[in-house]
C-alpha cells in the first residue's frame, strides 16, 4: 500500500510502553523498521518480545530536560545506534479539574510533560535531524487541543501547544528535508480513557456520530500514512470518529 520502505528506517516513539504509543510502535514494526522503544521505566519483556525486530529501549522523564537531554546524547553514542528517522512524540498524562480547581502543581506537570517534554526530545534529534538532512516528526496532540473540553485546560493548552510546535517547526524543518506534523486522536480505547469514570464515557460517546471510541491502530494507521506520504508538513490529522465536526 505504502510506496516508502520502513525497512532501513529507525523510529522512536516516546511513550511506547502501552496504549498508542505502543500501536504506533507495533504498526512500524510490521512494516519492518527498526524500532527504538522509550518510557519512564523499563520497556516490559513480554512488550519487547511482541516485535518483529528487536526494538532497541530508552528511558527518561520527558519532562526533566537534562534527563530527557544526556539519554539522547548516549542513545547517539551507542554504537549500534542507526540514527533517528522518524520520531513519534506520543508521551502524554491527564490531570482533570476544572479550571477554578486546577492546581499549579497539576497545570505544570501536564504542560511539563506534554509540551515541553515534546521539544525536549525534539530538540537534540531536530539538529541531528537538520545535518542528516532528512527525518520525519509526528506529534501526538489531541483533538481536545482543537476544541477545548471541560475538566483539561492544563491538557488542552498543551495540546494546543503541540499544533502550534508542529507548524514552526515544519516551517523550520522544510529546506532540511524534515516533514513535521500532529495527529488530534479523540476518544481512544487505552489505559488513560479506562480511566475515566462510565458517566464520562458516555457523556463523550454520546458526541461522537460514529458511536464509538478508536481504536489505538486506527491512530498507528495515521502515523505510518503521515510517516509515508512526502508532501504533507505542517498539518493536523484528526481520528476522531467525527467528535470534532
Ligand atoms: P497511556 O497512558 O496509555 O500511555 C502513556 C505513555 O506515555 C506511557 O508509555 C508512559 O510511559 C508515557 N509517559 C507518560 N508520561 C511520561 C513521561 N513524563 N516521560 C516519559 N514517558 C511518559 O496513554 P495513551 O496511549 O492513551 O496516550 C498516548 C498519547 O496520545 C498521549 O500523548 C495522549 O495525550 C494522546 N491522546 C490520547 C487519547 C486517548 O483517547 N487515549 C486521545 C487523544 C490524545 P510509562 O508507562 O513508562 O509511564
Amino acid at each position: 500500500m505504502f510506496k516508502k520502505d520502513f525497512k532501513n528506517q529507525t523510529v522512536l516513539v516516546t511513550g511506547s510502553s502501552r496504549g498508542i504509543g505502543l500501536a504506533v510502535a507495533h504498526a512500524f514494526d510490521d512494516l519492518g523498521a527498526q524500532l527504538i522503544l522509550h518510557g519512564r521505566s523499563a520497556i516490559p519483556a513480554d512488550v519487547l518480545d511482541s516485535f518483529h525486530q528487536k526494538p532497541m529501549t530508552v528511558e527518561f522523564d520527558v519532562a526533566n530536560t537534562e534527563e530527557t537531554e544526556a539519554q539522547i546524547k548516549d542513545l547517539y553514542k551507542r554504537p549500534d545506534f542507526p540514527g533517528i528517522d522518524i520520531l513519534v512524540n506520543n508521551a502524554g498524562i491527564t490531570k482533570d479539574q476544572i479550571a477554578i480547581g486546577m492546581s499549579p502543581a497539576d497545570f505544570a506537570a501536564v504542560i511539563n510533560t506534554n509540551l515541553t517534554g515534546a521539544f525536549n526530545v525534539t530538540q537534540p534529534i531536530f539538529k541531528k535531524m537538520v545535518r542528516q538532512k532528512h527525518g520525519d516528526i509526528i506529534n501526538m496532540s489531541s483533538v481536545v487541543g482543537l476544541m477545548g473540553n471541560i475538566g483539561q485546560v492544563n491538557y488542552a493548552a498543551a495540546k494546543a501547544g503541540l499544533i502550534g510546535m508542529t507548524k514552526t517547526l515544519a516551517k523550520e524543518g522544510a529546506r532540511r528535508n524534515i516533514r513535521v506534523n500532529a495527529i488530534a486522536p479523540g476518544m481512544i480505547v487505552s489505559d488513560m480513557t479506562d480511566a475515566l469514570s462510565e458517566d464520562a464515557k458516555a457523556n463523550v460517546l454520546g458526541n461522537v456520530p460514529l458511536a464509538r471510541f478508536g481504536l489505538a491502530e486506527e491512530v498507528a494507521e495515521t502515523a505510518v500514512f503521515l510517516a509515508s506520504n512526502e508532501y504533507i508538513t505542517g498539518q493536523t490529522i484528526v481520528v476522531d470518529g467525527g467528535l470534532y465536526i
